[in-house]
């Protein structure tokens, strides 16, 4: 039987990976070759932290794969053709893609391959965008109806470890892997299918049962800080979902209910890509908005004089990932106190988060902005300080991440302005008032209304 190839793309790992196992079945006792293709397309647009990410989670594959894996720079749809024929491939095999991009570039790789097949084994989620659908078959555009009916749908049991007597494949060339961009202080965790694995029983052994009161405080860490391993298929869902099938706590259960949004989200994207870009709520886009401009850069720097949204946009620079509660807070920040629209942060979050996803940033950016999916009406504005004060209630996280008020003591940090020396470390004054900005963004969107 002739070799295969494995195109990686966001499956960056070797077990429970079905994909693998149809490309060692098709190459029945022959090889498989390991490629990734480096797609100027999406390295492009992607934010420095993205590509560290990337380029470590390959340097791991790399040494799984006994150095077997190939990387290619290209249009895949020039490399695919090049590499089945220097390896004689009678197969191409990939997990498939459910983003608007992934999808065409997969169109066009199949014609491009001609006879050779593309064959496309599970996607990157537990059930396949476009699976789960109304009784009339129409997608769902609420959450809670949609995580109903994806439980009952249920998904495969995991993959397991890599087929038995799998042989990779040697005899194509390699390009080295790119060099990793300069992240200026932003520290990752590690990197690759082994550390997903290890945080992930970390999180099942410590955090799960407090998962249901603790996800909410930032100042803890309650939450299993897996998105960018998921992100990456560094894990695939249905091995969490399978792991939390032997947990019957509220941890468990909610802890499957936030997997669902991020199914929910690639769901909602699937069927109508354009909210990659545009409004879901198309009436939004009518508002009045803001813009960008010296306080837009105040909330990227941290520098807004709001000691919660401050500590969040400095996590983000910090370590490439920002808590959900606080991911929630500074956007709304942006889009309600700044009146700014929320493409621009979306655009912020993905240049530096560690785990950005087009599908769970926009959807997530659309919900606190009132104009995506389900009931987060416009009208519901955050108060960034009375946040703080309930999901960090002794300022540890503000303490963390914004230096300049460590002298404060307990919740005393989330308001410096009561403090006879909340400014002596030039913390700056707060760019707006919030209860002002408040009415405003009530005004602008009363426009829309009438
Ligand atoms: P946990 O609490 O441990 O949750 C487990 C997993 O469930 C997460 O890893 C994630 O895959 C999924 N999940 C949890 N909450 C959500 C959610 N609200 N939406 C979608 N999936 C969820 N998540 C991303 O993965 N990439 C993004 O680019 C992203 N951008 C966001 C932008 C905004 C404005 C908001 C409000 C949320 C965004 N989220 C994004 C969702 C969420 O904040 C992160 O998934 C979560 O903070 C990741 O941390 P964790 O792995 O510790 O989560």
């Amino acid at each position: 039987m002739p070799d295969t190839v494995l195109w990686l793309r966001r499956d960056l790992r070797l077990h429970d990976h079905p994909a693998l196992h149809a490309a060692a079945g098709a190459a029945d006792g022959g090889r498989v070759l390991p490629l990734f293709v480096l797609d100027d397309r999406l390295w492009g647009p992607s934010g420095d932290t993205r590509r560290v990410w990337l380029t470590r989670s390959l340097r791991a594959l790399h040494a799984a794969t006994d150095g077997a894996l190939v990387v290619r720079r290209g249009d895949p749809a020039a490399v695919l053709p090049e590499v089945v024929r220097e390896l004689g491939a009678g197969s191409v095999h990939v997990t498939a893609d459910a983003g608007p991009y992934g999808r065409q570039r997969d169109e066009a790789v199949d014609t491009a391959l001609g006879e050779v097949p593309l064959a496309r084994t599970g996607t990157p989620y537990a059930v396949g965008p476009g699976t789960v659908t109304k009784g009339d078959g129409t997608p769902f555009k609420v959450f809670t109806p949609f995580y109903r009916t994806w439980k009952d749908h249920g998904w495969p049991a995991p993959a397991g470890p890599p087929p038995k007597g799998l042989r990779w494949a040697t005899s194509v060339d390699s390009q080295p892997l790119p060099d990793e961009p300069d992240l200026g202080g932003l520290e990752l965790p590690p990197v690759g299918e082994d550390s997903a694995l290890d945080r992930w029983h970390t999180f099942l052994d410590g955090g799960l049962d407090h998962y249901d009161g603790e996800r909410d405080r930032p100042d803890l860490d309650g939450t299993s800080q897996l998105s960018a391993h998921l992100k990456y298929g560094e894990v695939h869902p249905r091995t969490l979902l399978h792991d939390l099938g032997a947990h019957r706590s509220r941890g468990a259960e909610r802890y499957r209910s936030e997997l669902a949004w991020r199914e929910f989200y690639a769901d909602v994207l699937w069927h109508q890509p354009r909210t990659a870009r545009e409004y879901l709520k198309r009436e939004m886009a009518a508002m009045r908005y803001s813009e960008p401009g010296p306080d837009f850069d105040a909330w990227c720097e941290g520098r807004t004089g709001f000691p919660f949204v401050d500590a969040g946009m400095r996590q983000l620079r910090g370590v490439g990932w920002v808590h959900n509660r606080v991911r929630m807070v500074v956007a709304s920040f942006l889009v309600k106190d700044l009146h700014v629209e929320w493409q621009h942060g979306a655009r912020y979050f993905m240049r530096w988060l560690r785990d950005g996803d087009l599908a769970s940033n926009n959807h997530g950016w659309q919900w606190v902005a009132g104009s995506g999916t389900d009931a987060s009406p416009y009208f519901r504005v955050f108060n960034p300080v009375t946040q703080g004060l309930k999901f960090d209630p002794d300022g540890a996280y503000v303490r963390r991440w914004v230096p300049e008020l460590r002298h404060l003591e307990g919740k005393a940090a989330h308001t410096p302005w009561d403090a006879a020396d909340g400014y002596a470390h030039d913390y700056p004054q707060r760019v707006v008032d919030h209860a002002e900005q408040r009415q405003e963004a009530l005004d602008r969107y009363a426009e829309v209304r009438s």
